[in-house]
């Protein structure tokens, strides 16, 4: 209930325009929306805002949305592409139910709306070269000549036309455009191109075609055959809008739907467009498409991200009309809030450095009640095993500390957390490196956690792991893939040059409570004070156990010490 309400309270330009289109019983009261990607890349989180504005307005105003791939360019597209797309739509959390589409299932409706327009003396085949096409188009302060084949007979359009489909001329002779304004000042509408020729395998058609239809030819018709209402793109197609409207009222199209534009979602400190995560790929600088750094949906999957912190993301970055960059802090923030209530707490150590206690017997071990999760009662509790040897982050002992350092020094206390207040006695270095190898202290055995002399005042508490009782597992720390914020923002750069050398650091040697080997892939912790992690879904097995680092925590420290 709570979140209908909160929904209902969205009220961006598009919501409101739907909202009059509504009242108005345009489209007798219908909304149908449609996510159309080209399969030739990964999903991004930027699609990830489509995909929650395009489906998500359709369940808010009982209306339908679409799946429709973009398949017009044969060179591009690949089945693999076409399978994530699915995958990652369907982990979103939306359905198409049956209305799976694709454009290049309209192939033969478009090569017949190509031949009314033709008909209608509204369209001609071109035989310029591609320099030619170039220079007679002009520019954006020149008007464009007209071609001089732009007054071909209608029969001998049709008859051109229909040797283009048969494979009676090579790539680039002819092109079919529409005869609009060769001075117009909007660029989209000097004659552009509808169909071209190539002579390339199609995904799903095979060798069936080799003309294939311009984005802008295809899309408004794809839209109109669909019953589409509110058809919303990127900004980058503004201009494009009088052509979609001009094919569509210049054809027997089953109805006109509206195109709506809104500024495309940009993330700082990544690049995301699909040609720029290819560069990626295939230069080995990620480890493929699912990386746990890209800003793909699988990338964002694979490093613990979830739907829903996604789309509360996405959701707070708005719907807006101009272009702007939201900082990645903003998504992080997401995520933790959602992790936090969802994940159980785990104790892990990332570099180890052992602790022995003096006065604790060799051969004993006792059980300690832990909180799974502070935000949730529910989640209950469980056990740890405290036994004479225990492991610490290295960082939380300093031989020689300054003032404000609360962790565990010689002569000082620190609180273990869930167990008892401990003290350091001296310190074993290796002679030769002086690496410190074992810190040695003794336990207060009156402060056992939950009783009242554990209250006692101590200026920290840190995390441990069971020395005895613990198993191995690999970390994979992520950091930003680059180091400034728009990476290509400089055109005259290569973004390539801004990649972070330090994105992913892997630390082999850590410690986590044993039962975590049973852990599922993509299953997510809290570590406590380390950040939120996640099972690796695809190196981590029985016998080595990984984990990727979700997102570290913002104050850890602070808030431990209160609230114990
Ligand atoms: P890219 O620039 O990453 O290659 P694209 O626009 O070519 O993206 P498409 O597959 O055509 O990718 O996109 C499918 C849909 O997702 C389109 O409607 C497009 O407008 C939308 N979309 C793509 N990128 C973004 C973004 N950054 N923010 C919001 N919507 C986006
Ligand atoms: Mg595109």
């Amino acid at each position: 209930m709570e979140n209908t309400k909160e929904k209902n309270q969205l009220n961006d330009f598009i919501r409101q325009k739907i909202r009059k289109d509504l009242k108005e019983n345009k489209n007798d009261g219908r909304v149908h929306t449609r996510f159309p990607p080209e399969p030739n890349g990964y999903l991004h989180i930027g699609h990830a805002q489509a995909i929650w504005l395009n489906f998500g307005l359709a369940e808010e105003f009982n209306g339908m949305c679409n799946l429709r791939f973009d398949d017009t360019n044969p060179e591009k597209e690949e089945v693999e592409y076409v399978d994530s797309i699915m995958e990652d739509i369907k982990w979103l959390g939306y359905d198409w139910d049956d209305r799976l589409y694709y454009a290049s299932d309209y192939f033969e409706q478009l090569y017949n709306y190509a031949v009314e327009l033709i008909k209608k003396g509204k369209a001609y085949v071109d035989s310029l070269t591609p320099e030619e096409i170039k220079e007679y188009r002009g520019t954006p302060t020149e008007p464009g000549k007209e071609s001089p084949y732009r007054n071909r007979t209608v029969e001998e359009n049709l008859d051109l036309f229909e040797r283009m489909r048969a494979w009676e001329f090579e790539e680039g002779k002819h092109l079919l455009r529409a005869k609009i304004d060769m001075a117009s000042p909007n660029m989209n509408l000097r004659d552009p191109t509808i169909y071209r020729i190539r002579k390339a395998h199609h995904h799903r058609t095979g060798d069936d075609w080799c003309i294939y239809p311009m984005y802008d030819f295809a899309h408004g018709q794809s839209d109109a055959l669909e019953g589409i209402t509110h058809s919303i793109c990127t900004l980058e197609f503004e201009n494009h809008r009088p052509l979609y409207d001009w094919f569509l009222d210049n054809l027997s199209v089953p109805c006109h739907p509206q195109q709506i534009e809104f500024a495309r979602l940009n993330i700082n400190y990544t690049v995301m467009s699909k040609r720029k995560l290819l560069t990626l790929v295939d230069n080995n600088v990620v480890s493929g498409w699912d990386d746990p750094r890209m800003p793909t949906l699988s990338g964002f999957r694979r490093r613990g991200y979830t739907p829903e912190a996604i789309k509360n993301f996405v959701e707070r970055a708005g719907v807006a009309k101009r272009e702007s960059i939201i900082d990645i802090a903003l998504l992080e923030h997401s995520i933790r809030e959602d992790l936090n209530k969802k994940t159980q707490r785990v104790m892990s150590v990332l570099n180890p450095v052992k602790v022995i206690f003096d006065n604790y017997p060799e051969d004993q071990s006792e059980e300690l009640d832990a909180v799974n999760n502070p935000e949730d009662e529910s989640m209950g509790k469980r056990k740890i095993t405290f036994t004479n040897e225990i492991y610490i982050e290295r960082e939380d002992f300093m031989e020689d500390p300054p003032k404000k350092f609360f962790r565990l020094s010689p002569g000082y206390e620190v609180r273990l957390r869930y167990a008892y207040i401990i003290k350091c006695v001296s310190v074993i270095k290796d002679e030769n490196t002086g690496e410190i190898k074992e810190i040695h202290c003794t336990y207060d055995p009156e402060t056992r956690s939950g009783t009242p002399q554990s209250n006692r005042k101590v200026k920290g508490t840190i995390h441990w792991v069971s020395a005895k009782n613990s198993i191995d597992a690999e970390v994979r720390l992520y950091d930003r893939l680059f180091t400034v914020e728009e990476p290509t923002k400089d055109k005259e750069k290569d973004f390539m040059d801004f990649l972070n050398p330090d994105s992913l650091k892997v630390l082999t040697n850590c410690k986590v409570e044993p039962w975590l080997k049973d852990a599922k892939p993509l299953e997510k912790f809290q570590f406590e004070r380390r950040g939120y992690f996640c099972v690796d879904s695809k190196d981590s097995s029985s016998e080595k156990l990984i984990f990727n680092r979700t997102v570290p925590l913002r104050d850890t420290w602070a808030k431990i010490a209160k609230k114990q």
